[in-house]
Order: structure tokens, then C-alpha cells, then sequence
């Protein structure tokens, strides 16, 4: 192990203490009538734990450092992360020791995205007269949305990450598909006709597709 280790005495400890910091230092405590020769010692009894501790506190590092923005309702934000509290734009939450940061994200974003998209889609579906069965969040890779024959809507989680228009362009898109279950000049004039932006928010979506591979 080539990671310089800090001793340190400390009158109150009990015991011989090993602690290893956010940025991979390790302490090592050594109590009240303890000796620096066993401190050494407890380490090295102790080294298989420090290394993986070590791996994992930089790997976090290296992966706070590549990721200083959320892309969030169109927006690319600032990532604040304070010891386990991550914050971006008006969401504030706390991540589990040696959780993954990505996967506390997206996490956060799906709760967001069951939260706020259902009732989206019964307001825009009140809004063109329509009834909507039973609406779904997913995460699909493929799509942004979807409709089956039955009425039931699927939503793609990461619609809270795009421009407010864009998400309800993908909805009403879904919504006219309970009138024209396809992709025909009639359900094209329908959509065009809701949703006078149809344009841009595709021209969004085309632009950033690769959104959905994450
Ligand atoms: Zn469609």
C-alpha cells in the first residue's frame, strides 16, 4: 500500500481507531497508552480493508468530478454535492454511503417523473376531451412515450428532464393516438393541430436523442 497513513494520539480514544476520509486519507487513532509500533501493526492487519476503502472513495471522486451537471426540464444544471447531500436546481437529497451518484440521480428523477407526469396527462387529456385508462412511468431506452390500443399511456421518466413543451408535446403526441393508433397523414394533422409546437419539440428530441441511451 503506498498511501501515506497519518497517526494520531488521542488522550480519549478507548481503542486503536482506523478511519478513512472522502479524500482517501487514512487515519489511524492511536488511544490512550497505545504505541505508534502497534498502531503500524493494526494497520497492516487492517490493509486489505483500507485499500478497498480507498478504491471506493476515489472512484466517488472521479465520478463527482465528471459529473458537474444534470441536464433537468430542458436545463443543463449545476451538481452541488456537500459530504452525502446532492442538490440541483430545487431538488435536495441525500445519497447512501458509497451509493451510485448516476443511479441516486436517475433515481430521484423517476420519483420526480411519477409525481408530476400523471396528472400532466390527465390535464391535457380533460383539456382535448379524452380519457386515458391507466398511465405508466418507464425506463425505455427506445422511446419517449408510447399508447396501446386499450388506452393505457407510457411515459418515458425522462420527459422531467426535458423543456416543459417538449414533455407535453410527447404526451399529447401519446393522447391523439387514442383517436388515430398510428403514424398516418390524419394523426400527423391531429397532433399539428393540439399541439402547434409539434416542430420544435421534435427538433428538441432529434437534437437529444442520445438522452435516452443513458
Ligand atoms: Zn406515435
Amino acid at each position: 500500500m503506498n498511501t501515506p497513513l497519518i497517526y494520531v494520539r488521542r488522550r480519549n480514544a478507548r481503542r486503536y481507531i482506523l478511519r478513512v476520509d472522502d479524500e482517501a486519507n487514512v487515519r489511524v487513532t492511536i488511544p490512550r497508552g497505545g504505541s505508534l509500533e502497534y498502531a503500524k501493526k493494526f494497520a497492516a492487519g487492517h490493509a486489505e480493508w483500507i485499500a478497498e476503502q480507498i478504491t471506493k472513495r476515489l472512484d466517488r471522486v472521479a465520478v463527482r468530478n465528471s459529473e458537474k451537471s444534470v441536464l433537468f426540464r430542458g436545463e443543463s444544471i449545476p451538481l452541488v454535492i456537500e459530504g452525502n447531500t446532492v442538490c440541483f436546481g430545487d431538488q435536495t437529497f441525500s445519497m447512501a454511503e458509497g451509493e451510485d451518484l448516476r443511479r441516486r440521480i436517475r433515481a430521484r428523477l423517476f420519483e420526480l417523473a411519477r409525481t408530476e407526469l400523471p396528472g400532466k396527462v390527465l390535464e391535457l387529456a380533460a383539456q382535448y376531451g379524452l380519457s386515458v385508462k391507466r398511465i405508466s412511468i418507464r425506463d425505455q431506452r427506445s422511446r419517449w412515450g408510447s399508447c396501446s390500443t386499450r388506452g393505457n399511456i407510457a411515459l418515458n421518466y425522462r420527459l422531467v428532464q426535458t423543456p416543459g413543451f417538449v414533455r407535453d408535446y410527447v404526451i399529447v403526441h401519446e393522447l391523439m393516438h387514442l383517436r388515430e393508433m398510428n403514424h398516418s397523414s390524419r394523426f400527423w394533422k391531429l397532433v399539428h393541430d393540439a399541439f402547434p409546437r409539434t416542430q420544435e419539440a421534435r427538433d428538441w428530441l432529434r437534437k437529444n436523442g442520445r438522452l435516452l441511451a443513458h
